[in-house]
């Protein structure tokens, strides 16, 4: 069952042929990964994703971070800057998981490259996946414009990242 199978592993949906090749973060899977120990139910995402080739992956587990774990914001810009070393990654103690943050993409990018994924449909305001915005760093609840670590790193690779949410209202879209 596709909650079930291991991060990075290529999913493929019935006997289809060979197909597009996507990454989605793993808790859009039901993973339980996040920060707080769970995952999501989104049983009409997994249902969009049929005849699709599935790479699951959550980056802040590939970076080495345990589940549960702190929630972390980014302070200075978003992952663009985490990239130019103009911003970091913090929990509200003020730990800083910036190198960890950084592994995860990285590992993340790995495995799209090996597995040919040329789109990632990821979890919108995450500090790691977040696609159009992310928390201001203040742990505030408060959102910005801006892309998180990993989606920033995937997309100066040329891997087009799309919100979940987007990726539905395509859907949607694609229905009428
Ligand atoms: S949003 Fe990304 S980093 Fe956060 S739990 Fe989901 S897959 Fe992991």
């Amino acid at each position: 069952m596709i909650f079930k199978q291991r991060q990075g592993k290529k999913l493929r949906k019935g006997n289809s042929p060979p197909s597009t090749t996507v990454l989605v973060s793993a808790c859009l899977l039901g993973e339980k990964c996040r920060y707080n120990g769970k995952g999501y139910t989104l049983p009409d995402l997994v249902e969009s994703l049929s005849g699709y080739s599935v790479v699951p992956a959550c980056p802040e587990v590939l970076g080495g971070l345990p589940v549960p774990r702190p929630p972390c914001e980014l302070r200075g810009g978003d992952g663009e800057l985490v990239w130019a070393d103009q911003a970091s990654v913090y929990t509200k103690e003020g730990r800083d998981f910036t190198t960890a943050f950084r592994a995860g993409a990285s590992k993340t990018l790995e495995l799209a490259q090996k597995n040919g994924v040329k789109m990632a449909i990821l979890k919108d305001h995450s500090p790691s996946c977040g696609c159009n915005r992310i928390y201001d760093g203040t742990f505030s609840r408060r959102l910005v414009a801006g892309r998180g670590v990993t989606a920033a790193l995937l997309k100066k690779h040329g891997i087009e990242v799309i919100a979940e949410t987007d990726w539905a209202a395509q859907r949607r879209g694609n229905d009428v």
